[in-house]
């Protein structure tokens, strides 16, 4: 059995729990931690887990809202961190004085077993030094994990094929980009090749990989001024052809439900 949880999603800290058990064999995941360590402590405390009970933390790129807080987190917990050599480097992760070994690479289409649950990264286009993003599976069951990318490369669409869940990245809605009030560099760089997926970008990748076993997709990493939430779920809701509400949006303060893959 696959579940996951986002426990909070946006540029002010994003962390997503993966749960897989297999038999008396449960094993957890956290993807990125770009929330303060006693905040990720509350809302997994709300959810009537600890820290201990997670098996390690990946961390997809070096952007401040998905590794700001991984540094306290792996000295708090000794537990293995995997993050890609080029995150590795751009953070300067081997100096953080970590548990020798507790610092993992990561790296495109290398398996990471973790006991009744699999990980497999593949690489985005990300204005990051070597980002990487996540399929994750239990042998049965599969979740793509898709959040900051500029594009949907044939890469990343291969890499998300068959998947039975999607935390799919919702950024921004051009119309509300183009008209914001951040800097032109800025706009630029949201919008361009390297930057967010837009609703309509993200609705077109969904298309891609959509299948009949595909169960639930939860718009996520939305942009607080760019974005609304019902913008989001109506892009994904037309592809899947369901109604809006039924597409479930990450919030940057409660997170997400469990959803299963
Ligand atoms: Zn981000
Ligand atoms: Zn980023």
């Amino acid at each position: 059995m696959l579940r996951f949880k986002n426990l909070g999603s946006g540029s002010a800290g994003n962390a997503t729990l993966v749960e897989a058990r297999d038999g008396l064999q449960v094993s957890r995941l956290l993807i990125d931690c770009g929330l303060r360590v006693p905040e990720l402590r509350r809302r997994l405390q709300a959810i009537d887990l600890q820290l201990s009970d997670l098996q390690g933390l990946f961390v997809t790129h070096e952007h401040s809202d998905h590794v700001g807080h991984a540094r306290r987190f792996a000295q708090e917990t000794g537990l293995p961190l995997w993050m890609s050599e080029g995150t590795r480097l751009a953070c300067q992760a081997n100096e953080w004085k970590l548990a020798p070994d507790q610092l993992r690479v990561a790296r495109d289409s290398v398996t990471i077993d973790l006991g009744a649950l699999e990980l497999s990264p593949f690489t985005v286009p990300h204005d990051a030094r070597e980002p990487l993003q996540l399929r994750c599976s239990d042998g049965d069951r599969s979740l793509g994990v898709l959040t900051d990318l500029g594009h949907a490369s044939s890469h990343v669409i291969q890499s998300l094929r068959g998947c039975h869940a999607l935390l799919l990245e919702a950024n921004h809605d051009r119309d509300m980009l183009s008209r914001s009030s951040y800097p032109a560099f800025l706009r630029k760089r949201i919008a361009g090749p390297l930057g967010h997926l837009s609703n309509e970008d993200a609705a077109a990748l969904l298309h891609a990989v959509c299948h009949p076993a595909l169960s639930c997709v939860v718009a996520a990493h939305l942009s607080e001024r760019n974005n609304s939430p019902a913008l989001a779920q109506a892009a994904f809701s037309d592809v899947l052809g369901c109604s809006a509400d039924a597409i479930p949006v990450a919030d940057p303060e409660t997170g997400s439900d469990w959803h299963r893959a």
